[in-house]
Protein backbone atom coordinates (compact mmCIF):
# COMPACT_ATOMS: atom_id res chain seq x y z
CA UNK A 1 0.00 0.00 0.00
CA UNK A 2 1.07 3.59 -0.71
CA UNK A 3 1.61 5.75 1.72
CA UNK A 4 -0.67 9.15 1.07
CA UNK A 5 1.27 11.89 0.17
CA UNK A 6 1.62 14.83 2.71
CA UNK A 7 -0.76 17.84 1.83
CA UNK A 8 0.93 20.56 0.05
CA UNK A 9 0.29 24.01 1.68
CA UNK A 10 -2.05 26.40 0.13
CA UNK A 11 -0.24 29.85 -0.47
CA UNK A 12 -1.46 32.55 1.84
CA UNK A 13 -3.99 35.41 0.59
CA UNK A 14 -3.10 38.39 -0.31
CA UNK A 15 -6.09 41.42 0.63
CA UNK A 16 -7.11 44.40 -1.25
CA UNK A 17 -9.35 47.27 -0.88
CA UNK A 18 -12.63 47.52 -2.46
CA UNK A 19 -13.13 48.17 -5.58
CA UNK A 20 -15.00 51.28 -4.92
CA UNK A 21 -12.05 53.11 -2.99
CA UNK A 22 -9.60 51.99 -5.39
CA UNK A 23 -11.03 54.53 -7.66
CA UNK A 24 -12.14 56.83 -5.63
CA UNK A 25 -8.81 57.10 -2.78
CA UNK A 26 -5.41 57.16 -2.88
CA UNK A 27 -5.28 54.51 -0.24
CA UNK A 28 -2.89 52.15 -0.74
CA UNK A 29 -4.23 48.99 -2.67
CA UNK A 30 -2.80 45.69 -1.71
CA UNK A 31 -3.28 45.52 2.16
CA UNK A 32 -0.61 42.57 2.10
CA UNK A 33 -0.80 39.65 4.49
CA UNK A 34 -2.24 39.59 7.75
CA UNK A 35 0.51 37.75 10.36
CA UNK A 36 -1.49 34.28 9.96
CA UNK A 37 -1.32 34.12 6.25
CA UNK A 38 2.53 35.55 6.21
CA UNK A 39 2.86 32.50 8.26
CA UNK A 40 1.29 29.89 5.94
CA UNK A 41 2.74 31.28 2.95
CA UNK A 42 6.30 30.85 4.82
CA UNK A 43 5.49 27.53 5.46
CA UNK A 44 4.98 26.38 1.59
CA UNK A 45 8.73 27.25 1.35
CA UNK A 46 11.10 24.11 1.33
CA UNK A 47 14.44 25.60 2.57
CA UNK A 48 16.31 24.39 -0.42
CA UNK A 49 19.75 23.69 0.15
CA UNK A 50 21.17 26.24 -2.79
CA UNK A 51 18.36 28.65 -1.94
CA UNK A 52 18.41 29.77 -5.65
CA UNK A 53 15.83 32.42 -4.82
CA UNK A 54 18.95 34.60 -3.03
CA UNK A 55 20.52 34.58 -6.11
CA UNK A 56 17.73 35.74 -7.76
CA UNK A 57 17.67 39.21 -5.15
CA UNK A 58 19.94 41.74 -6.76
CA UNK A 59 20.68 42.92 -2.87
CA UNK A 60 21.93 39.71 -2.08
CA UNK A 61 19.25 39.67 0.90
CA UNK A 62 19.15 35.88 2.45
CA UNK A 63 15.37 34.99 1.01
CA UNK A 64 15.66 31.11 2.46
CA UNK A 65 16.95 32.28 6.03
CA UNK A 66 14.12 35.17 6.42
CA UNK A 67 11.54 33.16 5.59
CA UNK A 68 12.19 30.94 7.80
CA UNK A 69 12.58 33.19 10.40
CA UNK A 70 8.77 34.33 9.58
CA UNK A 71 7.32 30.24 9.52
CA UNK A 72 8.81 30.23 12.91
CA UNK A 73 6.96 33.31 13.80
CA UNK A 74 10.32 34.96 14.91
CA UNK A 75 9.89 38.52 13.20
CA UNK A 76 12.47 40.63 14.41
CA UNK A 77 15.24 37.94 13.55
CA UNK A 78 13.62 37.80 10.01
CA UNK A 79 14.11 41.33 9.32
CA UNK A 80 17.09 42.04 11.11
CA UNK A 81 18.19 39.16 8.38
CA UNK A 82 16.77 41.69 5.66
CA UNK A 83 18.84 44.58 7.08
CA UNK A 84 21.64 43.27 6.60
CA UNK A 85 21.37 43.39 2.57
CA UNK A 86 18.75 45.95 2.14
CA UNK A 87 17.84 49.41 4.18
CA UNK A 88 14.57 49.49 2.02
CA UNK A 89 12.62 46.61 2.91
CA UNK A 90 9.22 47.50 2.95
CA UNK A 91 10.09 49.63 -0.44
CA UNK A 92 11.40 46.90 -2.05
CA UNK A 93 8.84 44.61 -0.61
CA UNK A 94 6.26 46.51 -2.19
CA UNK A 95 8.01 47.94 -5.84
CA UNK A 96 10.28 45.23 -6.89
CA UNK A 97 9.49 43.21 -10.19
CA UNK A 98 9.86 40.49 -7.97
CA UNK A 99 8.67 38.51 -10.74
CA UNK A 100 11.44 39.06 -13.09
CA UNK A 101 14.10 37.98 -10.05
CA UNK A 102 13.61 36.37 -6.18
CA UNK A 103 10.65 34.81 -7.00
CA UNK A 104 11.36 33.67 -10.95
CA UNK A 105 14.35 31.67 -9.47
CA UNK A 106 12.08 29.91 -6.94
CA UNK A 107 11.65 26.29 -7.63
CA UNK A 108 7.63 26.99 -7.08
CA UNK A 109 8.29 28.83 -9.90
CA UNK A 110 7.56 26.01 -12.08
CA UNK A 111 4.08 25.72 -10.85
CA UNK A 112 3.55 29.30 -11.50
CA UNK A 113 3.02 29.53 -7.55
CA UNK A 114 6.56 30.56 -6.63
CA UNK A 115 6.88 31.96 -2.79
CA UNK A 116 5.92 35.34 -2.58
CA UNK A 117 8.99 36.85 -1.32
CA UNK A 118 8.36 40.17 -1.61
CA UNK A 119 5.17 40.14 -0.09
CA UNK A 120 6.67 38.47 2.88
CA UNK A 121 9.67 40.51 2.45
CA UNK A 122 6.82 43.73 2.96
CA UNK A 123 4.98 42.19 6.22
CA UNK A 124 8.04 41.55 8.46
CA UNK A 125 9.32 45.56 7.26
CA UNK A 126 5.20 46.69 7.93
CA UNK A 127 5.63 44.63 11.45
CA UNK A 128 9.09 46.38 12.71
CA UNK A 129 7.33 49.62 11.42
CA UNK A 130 4.07 49.12 14.08
CA UNK A 131 6.57 47.07 16.62
CA UNK A 132 9.06 49.69 16.84
CA UNK A 133 12.38 49.78 15.28
CA UNK A 134 15.44 48.58 16.81
CA UNK A 135 17.71 51.40 17.87
CA UNK A 136 20.49 50.51 15.49
CA UNK A 137 24.31 50.67 16.28
CA UNK A 138 26.49 53.75 16.02
CA UNK A 139 30.09 53.98 14.77
CA UNK A 140 31.98 56.16 18.37
CA UNK A 141 34.55 57.77 16.45
CA UNK A 142 33.30 58.37 12.47
CA UNK A 143 36.28 57.88 10.17
CA UNK A 144 36.89 59.93 6.89
CA UNK A 145 34.10 62.42 5.71
CA UNK A 146 32.61 60.90 2.42
CA UNK A 147 29.11 62.77 0.37
CA UNK A 148 26.57 61.28 -0.92
CA UNK A 149 24.58 63.13 -3.59
CA UNK A 150 20.96 62.69 -4.07
CA UNK A 151 18.48 60.64 -1.40
CA UNK A 152 16.84 58.13 -3.84
CA UNK A 153 17.02 54.23 -3.28
CA UNK A 154 20.51 54.34 -4.67
CA UNK A 155 22.07 57.04 -2.14
CA UNK A 156 19.89 56.42 0.92
CA UNK A 157 21.77 52.76 0.39
CA UNK A 158 25.33 53.98 -0.35
CA UNK A 159 25.07 56.10 2.72
CA UNK A 160 23.57 53.13 5.20
CA UNK A 161 26.61 51.00 4.27
CA UNK A 162 29.07 53.40 4.71
CA UNK A 163 27.88 54.52 7.98
CA UNK A 164 27.86 50.90 9.04
CA UNK A 165 31.62 50.97 8.04
CA UNK A 166 32.32 53.78 10.29
CA UNK A 167 32.34 56.59 7.83
CA UNK A 168 31.14 60.15 8.48
CA UNK A 169 28.18 60.65 5.78
CA UNK A 170 26.62 63.34 4.68
CA UNK A 171 24.08 62.56 2.05
CA UNK A 172 22.73 65.92 0.20
CA UNK A 173 19.39 65.91 -1.26
CA UNK A 174 18.38 68.94 -3.66
CA UNK A 175 14.61 68.47 -2.84
CA UNK A 176 12.69 69.62 0.77
CA UNK A 177 12.49 65.31 1.47
CA UNK A 178 14.42 61.95 0.73
CA UNK A 179 13.52 59.44 -0.95
CA UNK A 180 13.73 60.77 -4.61
CA UNK A 181 10.80 58.72 -7.01
CA UNK A 182 9.90 56.48 -3.98
CA UNK A 183 8.82 60.47 -3.36
CA UNK A 184 7.96 62.42 -6.28
CA UNK A 185 6.84 59.61 -8.17
CA UNK A 186 5.42 56.52 -7.28
CA UNK A 187 2.12 57.06 -5.80
CA UNK A 188 1.12 56.32 -2.79
CA UNK A 189 -2.04 53.72 -3.33
CA UNK A 190 1.58 51.60 -4.25
CA UNK A 191 3.89 53.19 -1.74
CA UNK A 192 2.76 54.81 1.15
CA UNK A 193 5.16 58.14 2.00
CA UNK A 194 4.75 57.36 5.32
CA UNK A 195 7.04 53.81 4.52
CA UNK A 196 9.33 55.83 2.84
CA UNK A 197 9.88 58.60 5.12
CA UNK A 198 10.41 56.43 8.05
CA UNK A 199 12.62 53.93 6.15
CA UNK A 200 14.62 56.93 5.40
CA UNK A 201 14.69 58.52 8.70
CA UNK A 202 15.82 55.01 10.31
CA UNK A 203 19.09 56.03 7.90
CA UNK A 204 19.00 59.27 9.12
CA UNK A 205 19.10 57.64 13.21
CA UNK A 206 22.07 54.63 11.69
CA UNK A 207 24.32 58.02 11.88
CA UNK A 208 23.83 59.57 8.17
CA UNK A 209 23.56 63.27 8.35
CA UNK A 210 20.65 63.91 5.62
CA UNK A 211 20.60 67.57 4.00
CA UNK A 212 18.00 68.76 2.19
CA UNK A 213 17.12 71.54 0.08
CA UNK A 214 20.93 71.10 -1.15
CA UNK A 215 21.31 71.11 -4.79
CA UNK A 216 25.08 70.05 -5.66
CA UNK A 217 26.28 71.89 -8.82
CA UNK A 218 24.79 75.01 -6.97
CA UNK A 219 24.38 75.20 -3.20
CA UNK A 220 27.90 73.83 -3.10
CA UNK A 221 30.02 72.42 -6.01
CA UNK A 222 32.22 68.78 -5.69
CA UNK A 223 35.30 70.85 -5.76
CA UNK A 224 33.91 73.24 -2.44
CA UNK A 225 33.45 69.75 -0.97
CA UNK A 226 37.11 68.46 -1.51
CA UNK A 227 38.26 71.65 -0.16
CA UNK A 228 35.94 70.90 2.83
CA UNK A 229 37.78 67.55 3.84
CA UNK A 230 35.39 64.65 2.01
CA UNK A 231 37.37 61.82 1.15
CA UNK A 232 35.09 60.50 -1.48
CA UNK A 233 31.91 61.12 -3.16
CA UNK A 234 28.95 59.09 -4.98
CA UNK A 235 26.89 60.47 -7.32
CA UNK A 236 22.97 58.97 -7.42
CA UNK A 237 21.06 61.81 -8.79
CA UNK A 238 19.03 59.78 -10.74
CA UNK A 239 18.09 60.67 -14.37
CA UNK A 240 14.54 62.46 -13.96
CA UNK A 241 14.55 65.14 -16.89
CA UNK A 242 11.50 64.35 -18.94
CA UNK A 243 11.77 62.96 -22.78
CA UNK A 244 9.08 65.19 -24.85
CA UNK A 245 7.65 63.48 -27.67
CA UNK A 246 8.28 66.38 -30.08
CA UNK A 247 5.44 66.44 -32.40
CA UNK A 248 2.96 69.32 -33.24
CA UNK A 249 0.67 70.62 -30.55
CA UNK A 250 2.48 69.40 -28.01
CA UNK A 251 2.30 72.77 -25.88
CA UNK A 252 -1.48 72.57 -26.08
CA UNK A 253 -3.37 73.39 -22.35
CA UNK A 254 -3.84 70.32 -20.90
CA UNK A 255 -0.47 67.85 -21.85
CA UNK A 256 1.14 66.75 -19.08
CA UNK A 257 4.89 65.32 -18.91
CA UNK A 258 4.97 62.35 -16.40
CA UNK A 259 7.19 64.06 -13.80
CA UNK A 260 5.49 66.91 -13.69
CA UNK A 261 1.88 65.25 -13.28
CA UNK A 262 3.50 62.70 -10.69
CA UNK A 263 5.44 65.45 -8.88
CA UNK A 264 1.99 67.77 -8.39
CA UNK A 265 0.25 64.93 -7.40
CA UNK A 266 2.54 63.45 -4.63
CA UNK A 267 4.86 65.33 -3.76
CA UNK A 268 3.07 68.88 -3.38
CA UNK A 269 -0.53 66.18 -2.68
CA UNK A 270 -2.56 67.48 -5.38
CA UNK A 271 -4.45 64.21 -4.94
CA UNK A 272 -5.69 66.31 -1.63
CA UNK A 273 -6.43 69.91 -2.95
CA UNK A 274 -8.23 71.75 -1.31
CA UNK A 275 -6.73 70.44 2.08
CA UNK A 276 -3.11 71.41 0.14
CA UNK A 277 -3.33 74.58 -2.18
CA UNK A 278 -1.98 72.55 -5.45
CA UNK A 279 -5.23 71.50 -7.55
CA UNK A 280 -3.95 68.97 -10.54
CA UNK A 281 -6.30 69.19 -13.20
CA UNK A 282 -7.80 66.32 -15.28
CA UNK A 283 -10.33 66.40 -18.19
CA UNK A 284 -13.12 63.70 -18.77
CA UNK A 285 -11.02 61.65 -21.34
CA UNK A 286 -7.02 61.28 -20.21
CA UNK A 287 -4.92 59.54 -22.43
CA UNK A 288 -1.72 58.32 -21.24
CA UNK A 289 1.51 57.59 -23.57
CA UNK A 290 3.85 54.90 -22.84
CA UNK A 291 3.43 50.94 -21.19
CA UNK A 292 6.25 51.17 -18.24
CA UNK A 293 5.80 51.83 -14.74
CA UNK A 294 5.32 55.49 -15.09
CA UNK A 295 2.95 55.23 -17.21
CA UNK A 296 0.37 52.73 -15.25
CA UNK A 297 1.44 55.20 -12.28
CA UNK A 298 -0.31 57.73 -14.01
CA UNK A 299 -3.16 56.16 -15.63
CA UNK A 300 -4.86 54.82 -12.16
CA UNK A 301 -3.71 58.48 -10.61
CA UNK A 302 -6.06 60.57 -13.19
CA UNK A 303 -8.39 57.59 -12.63
CA UNK A 304 -8.48 58.59 -9.19
CA UNK A 305 -8.49 62.37 -9.79
CA UNK A 306 -11.65 61.82 -11.56
CA UNK A 307 -11.17 61.03 -15.30
CA UNK A 308 -14.44 59.34 -16.59
CA UNK A 309 -12.44 57.30 -19.03
CA UNK A 310 -8.32 56.87 -19.01
CA UNK A 311 -6.59 55.02 -22.09
CA UNK A 312 -3.32 53.58 -21.84
CA UNK A 313 -1.53 54.10 -25.65
CA UNK A 314 1.59 51.60 -26.03
CA UNK A 315 3.79 51.40 -29.02
CA UNK A 316 4.18 47.56 -29.02
CA UNK A 317 1.82 44.88 -27.59
CA UNK A 318 1.42 43.61 -23.60
CA UNK A 319 4.57 41.21 -24.19
CA UNK A 320 6.99 44.13 -24.46
CA UNK A 321 5.55 45.98 -21.30
CA UNK A 322 7.98 46.66 -19.02
CA UNK A 323 6.12 47.32 -16.18
CA UNK A 324 5.63 44.80 -13.16
CA UNK A 325 3.01 42.18 -13.86
CA UNK A 326 0.95 42.62 -10.93
CA UNK A 327 0.67 46.57 -11.70
CA UNK A 328 -0.86 45.66 -15.22
CA UNK A 329 -3.00 43.27 -13.56
CA UNK A 330 -4.22 46.18 -11.30
CA UNK A 331 -4.40 48.75 -13.87
CA UNK A 332 -7.11 46.66 -16.18
CA UNK A 333 -9.17 45.48 -13.22
CA UNK A 334 -9.51 49.60 -12.29
CA UNK A 335 -11.27 50.01 -15.98
CA UNK A 336 -8.10 51.53 -17.63
CA UNK A 337 -8.40 50.62 -20.76
CA UNK A 338 -4.70 49.51 -22.62
CA UNK A 339 -4.43 50.20 -26.47
CA UNK A 340 -1.89 48.24 -28.31
CA UNK A 341 0.57 49.75 -31.07
CA UNK A 342 0.31 52.94 -31.83
CA UNK A 343 2.59 55.76 -32.28
CA UNK A 344 1.17 59.20 -31.63
CA UNK A 345 1.78 62.10 -34.76
CA UNK A 346 -0.14 65.17 -33.44
CA UNK A 347 -1.36 66.27 -30.32
CA UNK A 348 -5.05 68.33 -31.77
CA UNK A 349 -6.35 71.32 -30.02
CA UNK A 350 -9.71 73.37 -30.27
CA UNK A 351 -9.25 77.21 -30.91
CA UNK A 352 -8.29 78.14 -27.52
CA UNK A 353 -5.48 75.74 -27.29
CA UNK A 354 -7.11 73.29 -25.55
CA UNK A 355 -5.93 69.46 -26.34
CA UNK A 356 -9.21 67.72 -28.02
CA UNK A 357 -7.36 64.58 -29.08
CA UNK A 358 -4.70 62.84 -30.30
CA UNK A 359 -3.68 61.33 -34.26
CA UNK A 360 -1.96 58.24 -33.94
CA UNK A 361 -0.80 55.52 -36.50
CA UNK A 362 -1.06 51.45 -36.01
CA UNK A 363 1.95 50.25 -35.73
CA UNK A 364 3.20 46.32 -36.43
CA UNK A 365 6.28 44.53 -34.16
CA UNK A 366 9.09 44.39 -36.80
CA UNK A 367 12.54 43.49 -36.07
CA UNK A 368 14.50 43.30 -32.24
CA UNK A 369 16.01 46.43 -31.40
CA UNK A 370 19.05 47.17 -28.97
CA UNK A 371 16.95 46.55 -26.16
CA UNK A 372 15.59 42.96 -27.61
CA UNK A 373 12.08 43.94 -27.89
CA UNK A 374 10.55 43.45 -31.23
CA UNK A 375 10.50 47.37 -32.41
CA UNK A 376 6.98 49.07 -33.39
CA UNK A 377 6.80 50.09 -37.10
CA UNK A 378 4.23 52.79 -37.93
CA UNK A 379 1.96 51.80 -41.05
CA UNK A 380 1.45 54.67 -43.07
CA UNK A 381 -2.10 55.20 -43.96
CA UNK A 382 -3.51 54.00 -41.08
CA UNK A 383 -4.42 57.20 -39.07
CA UNK A 384 -6.96 57.67 -36.66
CA UNK A 385 -7.93 59.90 -34.07
CA UNK A 386 -8.89 59.72 -30.64
CA UNK A 387 -10.54 62.27 -28.90
CA UNK A 388 -8.89 63.12 -25.76
CA UNK A 389 -9.16 66.15 -22.68
CA UNK A 390 -5.64 65.54 -21.17
CA UNK A 391 -2.52 63.68 -22.85
CA UNK A 392 0.31 62.80 -20.13
CA UNK A 393 3.79 61.93 -21.68
CA UNK A 394 5.38 59.31 -20.18
CA UNK A 395 7.80 57.86 -22.81
CA UNK A 396 11.17 57.63 -20.76
CA UNK A 397 13.56 60.17 -19.20
CA UNK A 398 17.28 61.45 -19.57
CA UNK A 399 20.13 63.50 -17.71
CA UNK A 400 19.65 66.94 -15.65
CA UNK A 401 22.81 68.00 -16.56
CA UNK A 402 22.86 70.14 -13.65
CA UNK A 403 25.46 68.65 -11.51
CA UNK A 404 27.32 66.55 -14.36
CA UNK A 405 28.36 69.70 -16.25
CA UNK A 406 30.18 71.02 -12.97
CA UNK A 407 32.62 68.20 -12.89
CA UNK A 408 35.17 68.42 -15.24
CA UNK A 409 37.01 65.36 -16.18
CA UNK A 410 34.03 63.10 -15.53
CA UNK A 411 33.02 60.68 -18.90
CA UNK A 412 30.03 60.26 -19.42
CA UNK A 413 28.33 57.71 -22.30
CA UNK A 414 26.31 58.97 -25.23
CA UNK A 415 23.50 59.47 -23.52
CA UNK A 416 24.63 61.65 -21.16
CA UNK A 417 24.61 58.73 -18.18
CA UNK A 418 27.73 58.30 -16.24
CA UNK A 419 30.32 55.92 -17.32
CA UNK A 420 31.59 53.65 -14.86
CA UNK A 421 33.79 50.69 -14.16
CA UNK A 422 32.12 47.21 -13.16
CA UNK A 423 33.08 48.67 -8.95
CA UNK A 424 30.91 52.18 -10.24
CA UNK A 425 34.62 53.54 -10.44
CA UNK A 426 33.82 57.03 -12.49
CA UNK A 427 36.63 58.41 -14.26
CA UNK A 428 37.46 60.38 -11.36
CA UNK A 429 39.19 58.50 -8.53
CA UNK A 430 37.51 60.01 -5.95
CA UNK A 431 34.23 59.74 -7.52
CA UNK A 432 31.43 56.99 -7.43
CA UNK A 433 28.09 56.61 -9.36
CA UNK A 434 25.38 54.26 -8.93
CA UNK A 435 21.60 53.93 -9.64
CA UNK A 436 19.76 55.52 -12.99
CA UNK A 437 22.41 58.08 -13.52
CA UNK A 438 24.61 55.18 -14.41
CA UNK A 439 22.00 52.87 -15.82
CA UNK A 440 19.14 55.18 -17.08
CA UNK A 441 15.13 54.17 -16.31
CA UNK A 442 15.71 51.11 -14.00
CA UNK A 443 14.04 50.12 -11.21
CA UNK A 444 14.65 50.10 -7.21
CA UNK A 445 16.62 47.15 -6.83
CA UNK A 446 19.33 47.71 -9.55
CA UNK A 447 19.80 51.06 -8.00
CA UNK A 448 20.09 49.22 -4.91
CA UNK A 449 22.28 46.93 -6.00
CA UNK A 450 25.06 49.58 -7.83
CA UNK A 451 24.84 51.20 -4.63
CA UNK A 452 26.04 48.41 -2.27
CA UNK A 453 28.43 47.63 -4.97
CA UNK A 454 29.69 51.22 -4.69
CA UNK A 455 30.18 51.40 -1.02
CA UNK A 456 32.25 48.05 -0.97
CA UNK A 457 34.39 50.15 -3.47
CA UNK A 458 34.09 53.28 -1.67
CA UNK A 459 35.28 51.64 1.57
CA UNK A 460 38.60 49.99 -0.16
CA UNK A 461 39.44 53.32 -1.54
CA UNK A 462 39.13 55.31 1.55
CA UNK A 463 41.73 52.03 3.36
CA UNK A 464 43.83 51.18 0.79
CA UNK A 465 44.26 54.81 -1.16
CA UNK A 466 42.93 52.97 -4.50
P1 LIG B 1 16.12 58.79 -7.92
O1 LIG B 1 15.09 57.96 -7.26
O2 LIG B 1 15.73 59.59 -9.11
O3 LIG B 1 16.74 59.75 -6.82
C1 LIG B 1 17.69 60.74 -7.16
C2 LIG B 1 17.67 61.81 -6.10
O4 LIG B 1 18.73 62.73 -6.35
C3 LIG B 1 16.38 62.65 -6.11
O5 LIG B 1 15.87 62.73 -4.81
C4 LIG B 1 16.84 64.00 -6.64
O6 LIG B 1 16.07 65.07 -6.11
C5 LIG B 1 18.26 64.05 -6.14
N1 LIG B 1 19.12 64.97 -6.90
C6 LIG B 1 19.16 65.15 -8.25
N2 LIG B 1 20.09 66.07 -8.57
C7 LIG B 1 20.65 66.47 -7.40
C8 LIG B 1 21.68 67.41 -7.08
N3 LIG B 1 22.33 68.11 -8.03
N4 LIG B 1 22.00 67.59 -5.76
C9 LIG B 1 21.37 66.89 -4.79
N5 LIG B 1 20.39 65.99 -5.05
C10 LIG B 1 20.04 65.77 -6.34
N6 LIG B 1 11.22 50.90 -10.09
C11 LIG B 1 10.86 49.71 -9.56
O7 LIG B 1 11.74 48.90 -9.22
N7 LIG B 1 9.55 49.37 -9.39
C12 LIG B 1 8.55 50.23 -9.67
O8 LIG B 1 7.39 49.90 -9.49
C13 LIG B 1 8.89 51.50 -10.20
N8 LIG B 1 7.93 52.41 -10.48
C14 LIG B 1 8.29 53.66 -10.89
C15 LIG B 1 7.30 54.62 -11.06
C16 LIG B 1 7.64 55.90 -11.42
C17 LIG B 1 6.57 56.91 -11.57
C18 LIG B 1 9.01 56.23 -11.69
C19 LIG B 1 9.38 57.62 -12.13
C20 LIG B 1 9.99 55.28 -11.55
C21 LIG B 1 9.65 53.99 -11.12
N9 LIG B 1 10.62 53.02 -10.92
C22 LIG B 1 10.26 51.80 -10.40
C23 LIG B 1 12.05 53.30 -11.18
C24 LIG B 1 12.81 53.63 -9.88
O9 LIG B 1 12.04 54.47 -9.07
C25 LIG B 1 14.15 54.24 -10.19
O10 LIG B 1 14.89 53.34 -10.99
C26 LIG B 1 14.93 54.55 -8.90
O11 LIG B 1 14.23 55.46 -8.09
C27 LIG B 1 16.32 55.11 -9.22
O12 LIG B 1 16.93 55.46 -8.02
P2 LIG B 1 18.07 56.58 -7.93
O13 LIG B 1 18.43 56.66 -6.50
O14 LIG B 1 19.11 56.29 -8.94
O15 LIG B 1 17.37 57.92 -8.43
FE1 LIG C 1 13.05 39.92 -4.00
FE2 LIG C 1 13.42 42.55 -4.24
FE3 LIG C 1 13.27 41.46 -1.83
FE4 LIG C 1 15.40 40.98 -3.36
S1 LIG C 1 14.78 42.97 -2.49
S2 LIG C 1 14.26 39.49 -2.16
S3 LIG C 1 14.47 40.94 -5.41
S4 LIG C 1 11.64 41.54 -3.33
FE1 LIG D 1 11.93 28.68 -0.45
FE2 LIG D 1 11.53 29.04 -3.11
FE3 LIG D 1 13.81 29.83 -1.97
FE4 LIG D 1 13.30 27.22 -2.23
S1 LIG D 1 13.63 28.69 -3.89
S2 LIG D 1 14.18 28.29 -0.42
S3 LIG D 1 11.08 27.22 -1.93
S4 LIG D 1 11.77 30.64 -1.53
Amino acid sequence: MSTPSRPRPEPGRIHKISMDERKTSFTEVSRGFPPEEAVKEAARCLQCKNAPCSKGCPAGIDVREFVRFIREQNFQSSIDKIRESNSLPGVCGRVCPQEEQCQKACVFNAKKIPIQIGYLERFVADWELAHGKRQPARSAAPKEKVAVIGAGPAGLTCAADLVREGFDVHLFEALHVAGGVLMYGIPEFRLPKDIVKKEADYIGSMGVKIETDAVVGRTYTIDELRRDGYKAFFIGVGAGLPILLNIPGENANGVYSANEFLTRVNLMKGYRFPEYDTPVRVGKRVGVLGGGNVALDCARSALRLGAESVTLLYRRTRDEMPARQEEIENTEEEGIHLQFLVTPREILSDDKGNVRGLRLLKNVLGEPDASGRRSPVPQPGTDFELPLDTVIVAVGTAVNPLLLSTMEGLERTKKGYIKVGEDMRTSLPDVFAGGDIVSGSATVILAIQQARTAARAITHYLRNGK
